[in-house]
Order: C-alpha cells, then sequence, then structure tokens
C-alpha cells in the first residue's frame, strides 16, 4: 500500500496510473476510521482498479468554536483498516490547499438548512474540498455514505453542476448493532451519553412505524418523534423529500428523516429513509 503525502506526489502517482488506463475510485475521510468507513472502500472497491483513500481533517468546514483541534486521529490504526479492505494508496497531505488558495465552492439550496445551518463555512468547505480531492487525485469514481445524507446529495449536485467527470456511488449508513450511527465522534461518548444517543435512531424508526400505521402528517410524525429524543440540545429534526432534500408538510413520496443534537459536548446525527419506498428500491 503507497503513502502518498503531499498534492504533487498524490497527482503524480494518480497521472501515470490514469496513463496506463486504470481507473482510480476515491474514499474521501477525516480519519479515525470505522467500519462505517471501511464499508465504503468495500462498496468501492470492486468498481475501480486502484482503491484511493484520503484522510484529512479539513479546516475550511469549521467554524472557529468547533472541535477542529481535538478532532480525533489515529494515522496508524487508519493504515491498518485501509490495508484490511484492499486499499492500494493513502492520500495524507499535511496540506491540501495551495498558500494563494482563493476559490470557495458554493452549492445552493440543498446545502440550506439541516447542518448547514452550522453556517455557510460548512457545506462550502466540505465542497471545496472535495473538488480539490477530485482534482488533486484525478478520481474517476468517489464513494459517500448516507449517514452524511445531506452531504451526499451536495456533492451530487456540485458533481452533475460542474460536469465533474467522477461518478459518485452511495453507501448504506452502518450502525453498532445497538443502533448507534458509526461515527468517529462516538469516541468522545460515556456510557451515560451513548445511551441518549440510541433515542436518535429509536426516535426515527418511531417515524418509520407511524408511517407504516397510516400517518401521513409531518408534524404527527416529528411531535411522537420528539418525544423520544434524550439529548441536551436539538439542532434539528425535519422530515425532507428524499430527492431534493425540500421540506414536506406530507408525508406522500420517498423522504428521509434527519436528526442532529447535542449529548454533552459532542454532536450527533443520524437519518433514515421514511415513507414510499424508492422507485427500484428493494
Ligand atoms: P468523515 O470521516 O466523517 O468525514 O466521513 C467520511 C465518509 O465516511 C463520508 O462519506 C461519510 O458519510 C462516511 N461515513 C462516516 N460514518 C459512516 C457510517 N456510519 N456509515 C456509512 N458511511 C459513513
Amino acid at each position: 500500500m503507497k503513502l502518498l503525502r503531499t498534492c504533487e506526489e498524490m497527482t503524480r502517482w494518480a497521472d501515470e496510473q490514469r496513463a496506463h488506463g486504470r481507473s482510480i475510485g476515491l474514499v474521501p475521510t477525516m480519519g479515525y476510521l470505522h467500519d462505517g468507513h471501511a464499508s465504503l472502500m468495500d462498496r468501492l472497491r470492486p468498481e475501480c482498479d486502484l482503491l484511493v483513500v484520503s484522510i484529512y481533517v479539513n479546516p475550511l468546514q469549521f467554524a472557529p468554536h468547533e472541535d477542529l483541534d481535538t478532532y480525533p486521529r489515529n494515522t496508524e490504526g487508519d493504515l491498518k483498516v485501509c490495508e484490511a479492505h484492499g486499499v492500494d494508496a493513502v492520500f495524507l497531505p499535511d496540506a491540501l490547499y495551495p498558500d494563494d488558495f482563493t476559490t470557495v465552492v458554493h452549492v445552493k439550496q440543498v446545502s440550506d438548512g439541516l447542518c448547514g445551518n452550522r453556517g455557510p463555512q460548512y457545506f462550502q468547505g466540505i465542497a471545496t474540498a472535495v473538488a480539490r480531492l477530485f482534482g488533486v487525485t484525478r478520481a474517476t469514481c468517489s464513494c459517500f455514505g448516507e449517514k452524511d445524507y445531506q452531504q451526499l446529495m451536495v456533492i451530487r449536485r456540485m458533481v452533475r453542476d460542474l460536469a465533474f467527470d467522477v461518478r459518485i456511488v452511495p453507501a448504506p449508513l452502518v450502525r453498532d448493532p445497538d443502533g448507534l450511527a458509526m461515527s468517529s465522534r462516538n469516541a468522545y461518548l460515556s456510557a451515560e451519553d451513548r445511551q441518549r444517543g440510541l433515542t436518535l435512531s429509536a426516535a426515527l424508526r418511531t417515524i418509520q412505524q407511524g408511517y407504516e400505521q397510516g400517518i401521513t402528517d409531518v408534524q404527527e410524525l416529528l411531535a411522537s418523534a420528539r418525544d423520544v429524543i434524550d439529548a441536551d440540545f436539538l439542532d434539528y429534526l425535519e422530515i425532507r423529500d428524499a430527492d431534493n432534500l425540500q421540506p414536506l408538510s406530507v408525508l406522500d413520496r420517498p423522504a428521509r428523516a434527519l436528526v442532529a443534537v447535542m449529548v454533552g459536548k459532542t454532536r450527533l446525527i443520524d437519518n433514515m429513509a421514511v415513507g414510499p419506498a424508492l422507485a427500484g428500491a428493494a
């Protein structure tokens, strides 16, 4: 497994591979890898000749008060996960942007609300980093987890709008056996906080069950789910169109229930498909 530590090294290697006709699959991550990240590697492995994982804690997407400096890191452990999942190269840059970098990628509409309320830097930072990663790695396809459902929508829209030659492959959200959505930030949780974190998936299941019992009024579904959540701060709990993330008042189409909370100092997010199944879905 190759380690590439600068953008120049990464691009040189990728250009050589592409010149030999090999396709490159990219899994962008911020490290502290867990089985959710590994599932993206497994999903993309058969889709490309060479599998690249990038590990970069992207400062652009953090607000000043957020956990950039304390975001969990474990490069040695991360490399073991990559090795075990057949990764060909790990891109571990100290710097992703040139010193005189001035570009910002802003994807309108799908970035609005939900996690977009963290501030304009959030999805702009993500879209800008991913655009730069696509350029530097020469990726032909790239995998994103439904754990960050809105992020997946933002990236899809960016790729479509800017005609990037990168195929986006979504991967399902991976949970721990108790139902908690896997996240690098779960490392911050005490046993008690973890129990409270479990109320997120329980609340989303309440919405699914309400719909199965015939309730389609979104406010009614949300009210029953809100009762289930035990957190210090409920950032959002919403039901949105699964395709374009527009708010819904009646659950009459494939949709996504999405939630974000603070438990202590830890931010947790989760989401589930709700409403009628997407056409073609199992
Ligand atoms: P992160 O390292 O948190 O920036 O995440 C990198 C990629 O892994 C993103 O595409 C995430 O959506 C994905 N990911 C993180 N956690 C999970 C999970 N529990 N299930 C599926 N994908 C995940």
